[in-house]
């Protein structure tokens, strides 16, 4: 792994948010000064294919990267944008439970107010 991709690949394992390529940029440009985003576009892809990473693709709004690499989904706060994982591991249980079906594939693009939000209210 060359000193440029560890950088990245620290930024995003040492954060707790869904990071966007920008904004992994600017945390690693700390670290790295002499980092380009071309670069950084580049080592997230190569890192994308090698399953270190997660590549997730939002409809609207920047893409994000996350390091919790297994099959998960995400809710957006449509107020502060924060983009957090989404527990739907109950939720394929009961689906199944109620119709006995198994689900291979799905998407979720949920939409919601985080509690930090919902305080401020
Ligand atoms: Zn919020
Ligand atoms: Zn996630």
């Amino acid at each position: 792994m060359t000193n440029q991709r560890k950088t990245i690949y620290d930024v995003i394992i040492g954060s707790p948010e869904h990071l966007s390529a920008e904004e992994i940029y600017l945390r690693a440009k700390k670290r790295y000064p002499s980092l380009a985003m071309g670069t950084v576009y580049r080592n997230l892809k190569l890192m994308e294919d090698a399953g270190e990473i997660l590549h997730i693709r939002t409809p609207d709004g920047a893409d994000r990267y996350d390091k919790t690499t297994s099959k998960h989904d995400h809710m957006e706060c449509i107020q502060c944008g924060q983009f957090v994982d989404l527990p739907t591991h109950d939720l394929l249980g009961l689906i199944r439970e109620q119709t006995g079906m198994e689900i291979q594939s799905y998407q979720i693009n949920a939409k919601g107010i985080c509690s930090e939000c919902m305080n401020k209210n």
